[in-house]
């Protein structure tokens, strides 16, 4: 069974890439019928907090990117990371280093000043545990000397990197502290992990952590290292190009949805399929289709996206949608009045919608109360001749049938009394009804608005 995992370090919010990272990951597991795990690298102590742990679960649960099983804390797993550097030790797969910084950094520079390698060969690799003094050491794995090592990526294809680029690493630092490449392998074994998905910047930690596998003679995972997220121009993703939070999509009104499937089409591909639901998704992601240079962000795409998204979901999980976004974008709540009267005009709005915000645009309609102040465009349409008009309408308009052909019926004859057009009357109800002159259709309007709000509305501009 695939199991995958999501590692994020937590110094901040969720990151664009990291939230694809992440997608990736949940789609590849749960269309496999396999698990996705959640493991928070904390080990750095003193960049990690617990409010971007909070954040980053949050930008998850927007998603919909629900994990399996409880989160791991890759700093409790300190002392198991610690045992297995021990137990390369005592099989002869680590050793002790008792080399202080001052003679590592003075090794670094005569090597440097020599033109070789920089790449730490301890000299207590090989020396007899007798003449082991008896100080504080740390224990470095013993790398190969030579050969290559490969890399099997399913989207970089097999990487070769030469033996002798690989140092004699440390495992545990001789405070007792466990590093970091060590940690990741240990606690990615110990979860069962089969699939790592990740970005290329960590390519060149894999070697480093094959290593580790090798030595203690684990099965080695199917790496899938993505290329990472580029701006529009090309470059690499940053602030100057928009937001970086994923989270903050939601506080600008994107749906979850959109957001979904746009950072699912951000680096794989389905044939030419643009728009596709999660169903979708989980039927089609797989590796083969991820590409192997970097994507780009694209704005317009996210928002064409979501528009479509907008338009085919469920009014009822729409409306909690919008309350969501209302708070995280620190706006005021919709009263429960108007969540219902928002959830009965969905129909009428959530079409050609690419925004929450454009949405509730045009939902004001129903969203506003008595008294509809007339915006200047509006008022246009509300002159003497109209508001004449609209006094003559009002009482025709008495009827207990309330429904869209009676409303039509209704309308038609009276422009025909009128000797005009349907075309001509709806200007003066549009403003009346909404204090606009561009919403949804007048019919739309009044049906979601009610009679009794409706003639009072009518009543109060022909006034
Ligand atoms: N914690 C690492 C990061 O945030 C991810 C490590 C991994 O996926 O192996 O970039």
């Amino acid at each position: 069974p695939v199991v995958t995992r999501f590692a994020p370090s937590p110094t901040g919010f969720l990151h664009i890439g990291g939230a694809r990272t992440a997608l990736f990951n949940w789609l590849y597991a749960r269309g496999r019928g396999g698990r996705f795990l959640l493991r928070i690298e904390d080990t750095d102590r003193a960049r990690s907090t617990p409010e971007a742990t909070a954040a980053i679960l949050r930008g998850m649960e927007w998603l919909g990117l629900e994990h399996d099983g409880e989160i791991v804390s890759q700093y409790e797993n300190a002392p198991r990371h610690a045992d297995v550097a021990r137990d390369l030790l005592a099989r002869g797969k680590a050793y002790k280093c008792f080399a202080s910084q001052e003679e590592i950094a003075a090794f670094r520079e005569t090597a440097k000043a020599e033109g070789r390698s920089t790449l730490y060969r301890s000299p207590w690799r090989d020396a007899d545990p007798a003449s082991h003094p008896d100080a504080p050491f740390a224990i470095r794995i013993k790398a190969p000397l030579e050969g290559t090592t490969v890399i099997r990526d399913r989207v970089q294809g097999d990487v070769t990197i030469g033996n002798d680029q690989l140092d004699d690493m440390i495992l545990l630092r001789s405070d007792g502290s466990p590093v970091y490449m060590l940690a990741v392998v240990v606690d990615d074994h110990d979860m069962g992990i089969t699939h790592v998905i990740r970005g290329d910047d960590h390519l060149n930690n894999t070697a480093r952590q094959m290593m580790v596998y090798q030595a203690m003679g684990w099965d080695i995972p199917v790496w899938a290292h993505i290329p990472l997220i580029h701006g529009p121009d090309g470059k690499k993703l940053s602030k100057r190009h928009g937001a970086l939070g994923a989270q903050e999509y939601q506080a600008m009104g994107y749906p979850a949805a959109g957001m979904r499937n746009y950072l699912a089409r951000l680096g794989w591909s389905h044939g030419d399929d643009e728009f596709f639901t999660d169903a979708q998704a989980l039927d089609w992601f797989d590796l083969d289709g991820i590409g192997k240079s970097p994507a780009r962000f694209d704005l317009k795409k996210l928002e064409n996206l979501s528009g479509q998204h907008i338009a085919v979901a469920q009014d009822a999980a729409l409306r909690r949608e919008i309350e969501a976004y209302l708070a995280a974008a620190q706006l005021p709540a919709l009263t429960p009045s108007q969540a219902d009267g928002l959830e009965r005009a969905m129909y009428c709005v959530k079409d050609r919608a690419k925004t929450f915000p454009e949405l509730l645009e045009k939902a004001e309609f129903v969203l506003t109360s008595r008294p509809i102040v007339p915006d200047d465009k509006a008022a246009k349409h509300l002159d003497t001749v109209s508001r004449g008009m609209l006094r003559e309408l009002t009482p025709q308009l008495q009827t207990d049938s309330w429904d869209r052909d009676s409303l039509e019926d209704i309308l038609n004859r009276f422009a025909e009394a009128q000797g005009t057009k349907f075309g001509k009357l709806a200007g003066p109800l549009r403003a009346a009804l909404s204090g606009r002159a561009v919403t949804p259709s007048v019919f739309d309007m009044m049906l979601v608005l009610g009679r009794e709000e409706t003639l009072a509305r009518l009543n109060d501009a022909a006034a």
